[in-house]
């Protein structure tokens, strides 16, 4: 940062001194017209300053490309940790497209800003400075003309900020729209092709594609309506400087070389100022973007640095929900006052319609969100106090949607043990039935699985998903509709496979099918967010209650598609 300080004001001193040189030429050499040597030296030393500010010029940008892409880089690095350590909560209220514009184009404003405007505004700043102090000190009369167009300009620019501030925030609106909606569409161009939808997204992305276009159009067009004007009022000052310097060379009390140079340090002195003018623009956008880049650095990250946090290397796995309230929204409760209690080791099956809370149970025990009212323990202890590293690291969840990283199938069951040894995966990988099939494949444990696992089928996820559960050996396990839509073969081995998981791990299993929850010790039935009913399977169905026309409904309405699909 010295360094490159340094050499800004060496450059604008190097800049500085031709004219001057130009002006001995001119009074001294070209005007008594008999001082060849003069003029050979004079020449010289023009040439000499000019290698000089060459070489000063690539010096700046040579440490200037390192300092600034430097800035960035750590600019990036904590925007991705900020991004990685922020609470769900945080993304419950984000589109995934306008997260990932903030990672590039607002990175990217703030990146130019950094590398090619920070050290510009120096040395425009000291060019500026040092024109005037060298204008001042030639003639302050004529100086005072040349200034004369600044004030009007000053006034106009603040003006018309504003209306380009407001033009840039809709500008980086529109663009979030615009990446978000390709985000989307990408991700989700099975579901556009499967319904043939490839025109009407075209459509969609044709409009937000037009309104960026707009918006642009507009600021721009603002931008150079204001920026033609402000730069021939400042030029006009040459015309000033013209006509009363010329009359001061006419009445001798100026040499002709004294006005060449007093005007070659004129149009210097707008360079820089017409650069403030563009600078100033560009630093808008680069502060918007980097508004956006603090909103996510500033949120509040999960607490995982707590001091005061107990730390439990080894849970035992006893769960205690007290009276526990909790609500997305506030205001809008999905559990109200649940209670319950799981012994180290029980299997809990959760039953209820679709919304009644059950994976909202779920968020509270992996501690993504926290309860609003009563309380959730872990072996006694609240869970707002245990280390989130330790809470975390001993919690295993196995999804609906087995969420694989691109990357071979052996990085996929060790993802929650980086650096395992290849026999512990292998064990793993038998324990969840998923040896058999990884063999077969060509590449074996080496195969690459796509992006989310798309190579593989899904009870193939599912038995991946299940091994790296079982090495990731967690005290509290959550199966999340772990067998949903699977062929029964196939369902048969991932029973199997969970049945090992399971063994002497506190469990909370959430299936739709309430035939496949049979194993669990206990079935706890949810309903609008109120634990209705808990026992086994045979209590709740002798008590007739709740769980009982649950699993009515449910036989009824398979009898049905049964029965319709013998017809059919
Ligand atoms: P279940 O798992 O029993 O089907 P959930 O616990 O997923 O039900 O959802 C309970 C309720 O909470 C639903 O009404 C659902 O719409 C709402 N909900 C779930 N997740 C969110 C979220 N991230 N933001 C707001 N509301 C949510």
């Amino acid at each position: 940062m010295v360094l490159l300080l340094a050499i800004l004001v060496a450059e604008t001193g190097l800049d500085l001194l031709p004219p001057l040189i130009t002006k001995h030429i001119i009074d001294d050499v070209l005007i008594p017209t008999a001082n060849f040597p003069l003029l050979v030296w004079l020449v010289a030393g023009l040439f000499g300053l000019r290698v000089l500010a060459w070489g000063t010029a690539v010096g700046r940008r040579w440490v200037g490309a390192w300092v600034g892409f430097r800035a960035i880089e750590k600019m990036r690095a904590d925007l991705y940790r900020a991004l990685m350590y922020l609470p769900l909560r945080f993304y419950d209220k984000r589109k995934v497209g306008a997260l990932i514009s903030r990672m590039s184009n607002d990175s990217d404003l703030v990146e130019i800003y950094l590398i090619f405007d920070i050290p510009y505004i120096v040395s425009n700043g000291l060019m500026v400075v040092g024109i005037l102090g060298v204008l001042g000190y030639m003639s302050w009369e004529l100086t005072l003309w040349v200034l004369l167009p600044v004030p009007p300009i000053v006034v106009a620019s603040t003006l018309i900020w504003n209306r380009m501030e407001a033009y840039w925030v809709r500008w980086s609106a529109k663009w979030s729209r615009l990446t978000s909606h390709l985000n989307e569409s990408i991700r989700g161009i099975r579901v556009v092709k499967a319904f043939a939808q490839e025109q009407r997204e075209g459509q969609r992305f044709d409009r937000r594609n037009i309104d960026l276009r707009d918006v642009s159009v507009s600021a721009e067009r603002h931008w150079i309506v204001f920026w033609m004007v402000t730069n021939f009022f400042m030029s006009s000052g040459v015309f000033f400087v013209w006509y009363f310097g010329g009359r001061k060379v006419l009445g001798e009390s100026l040499t002709p070389g004294a006005l060449m140079a007093f005007i070659t340090y004129v149009w210097m002195l707008y360079q820089p100022l017409k650069w403030f003018g563009d600078f100033y623009g560009f630093m808008m956008r680069a502060y918007a973007g980097a508004e956006r880049i603090f909103e996510v650095m500033d949120a509040r990250s999960e607490p995982f640095q707590d001091p005061a946090a107990t730390p439990m290397p080894q849970l035992r796995g006893q769960v205690e929900f007290e009276d526990a309230f909790f609500g997305y929204d506030p205001g809008k409760p999905v559990l109200r006052g649940a209670s319950l209690s799981v012994r180290p080791g029980e299997m809990i099956g959760l039953v209820g319609k679709s919304g009644a809370g059950k994976s909202t149970l779920i968020h509270l025990l992996c501690r993504f969100y926290d309860v609003t009212r009563g309380s959730l323990q872990i072996d006694g202890v609240d869970i707002r106090n245990i280390r989130l590293e330790d809470l975390r690291s001993q919690i295993g969840l196995v999804a609906q949607q087995s969420f694989l990283f691109d990357g071979t199938i052996a990085e996929n069951i060790a993802y929650g043990k980086p650096g395992v040894k290849f026999d512990d995966v292998l064990r793993a990988s038998y324990a969840a039935n998923a040896h058999e099939f990884v063999i077969a494949k060509a590449d074996g444990y080496d195969m690459q699985v796509g992006e989310q696992g798309n190579k593989l089928s899904g009870g193939e996820k599912q038995r991946i998903a299940i091994a790296r559960a079982i090495l990731h050996d967690p005290r509290i396990l959550i199966l999340d509709e772990a067998t949903s839509s699977l062929d029964t073969p196939t369902e048969a081995k991932i029973q199997q496979a969970i049945a090992r998981l399971v063994e002497g791990r506190t469990t909370f299993a959430i299936a739709h099918r309430l035939s496949t929850l049979r194993s669990a010790d206990r079935l706890v039935v949810l309903d609008a967010g109120r634990i209705v009913e808990v026992g086994t399977h045979e209590e709740l169905m002798a008590q007739q209650g709740f769980f009982y026309k649950l699993v009515k409904t449910q036989q009824e309405s398979s009898a049905m598609t049964v029965s319709k699909e013998l017809e059919s």
